[in-house]
């Protein structure tokens, strides 16, 4: 049985995520910021446990660290915001919270688990970045570049720990149904849906199948990749 340690797990590709693995029977840990109904809801439904800690807030994830016995063998860093303005309308809060979320929530989970998995010379990290990180979304330049940053964090940490048995991969997802595209209008929905060569918008589900994928031993040669299921919208 694994350890698996997700952050983001009380909603969308995080809590198909949870559900995945609980249900291959792996021991879940998922972290959340402030949905408790949710997360109580989904920690009764597949015997996972929940635990509040806000991945942005440095010691928060310290002391959580600090407490944690369970040794993690696989890390998902899924927690994630969004936000859509102008570059001229991004404030220095707006592009900070997306950075320490992304970045700095990576950074210091990773950081959590890395000894743990350093001294059995085995383990699996992914972390979400998203197609916006591959090429750029107009209106989400802060986005855009934090989920570019987990590309080449993934890529320099796949060097770093590949030598101590550590597999650390991306999957960055094209659009997909959940709360985070809840802002989009019906009409750009439809037309993400028109441009994306499969004809459709993905399911968190089809997102938490090539997550499990990687972090199984059936990618165990697989490391530093960017896996896309985006339904080839890019290409
Ligand atoms: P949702 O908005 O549906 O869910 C976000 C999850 O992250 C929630 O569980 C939320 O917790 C948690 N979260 C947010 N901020 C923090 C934080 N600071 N600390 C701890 N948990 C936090 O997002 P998605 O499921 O759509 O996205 C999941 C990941 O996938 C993100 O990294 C996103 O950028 C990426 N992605 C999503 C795409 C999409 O189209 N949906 C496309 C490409 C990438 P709470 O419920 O408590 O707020």
């Amino acid at each position: 049985m694994r350890n698996v340690l997700i952050t983001g797990g009380s909603r969308g590709i995080g809590a198909a995520c949870v559900r995945k693995f609980a249900a291959a029977g792996d021991r879940v840990i998922f972290l959340y910021r402030s949905s408790e109904e949710a997360a109580a809801k989904l920690a009764h439904e597949t015997g996972a446990m929940g635990l509040k800690c806000d991945v942005a807030d440095k010691k928060a994830v310290e002391a959580l660290f600090s407490q944690f016995s369970v040794s993690v063998d696989v890390l998902i860093n899924n927690a994630g915001i969004a936000g859509f303005s102008l570059f001229q309308d991004l404030s220095e809060e707006d592009w900070s919270r997306m950075m320490e979320t992304h970045l700095g929530g990576t950074f210091r989970c990773t950081k959590g688990v890395l000894p743990a998995m350093i001294a059995k010379q085995k383990g699996c990290i992914i972390n979400l970045s998203s197609m916006w990180g591959q090429v750029g979304a107009s209106c989400e330049v802060a986005y855009s570049a934090a989920k570019a940053g987990i590309i080449g964090l993934t890529k320099a940490l796949a060097k770093e720990v590949g030598p101590s048995g550590i597999r650390v991969n991306c999957v960055a997802p094209g659009v997909i149904e959940t709360d985070m595209n809840a802002a989009l209008t019906p009409e750009t929905v439809a037309a993400l849906a028109e441009e994306t060569p499969l004809g459709r918008i993905g399911t968190p589900e089809e997102i938490a199948e090539t997550v499990f994928w990687l972090a199984s031993d059936n990618a165990s040669f697989l490391t530093g990749q960017v896996i896309a299921p985006n339904g080839g919208l890019v290409i």
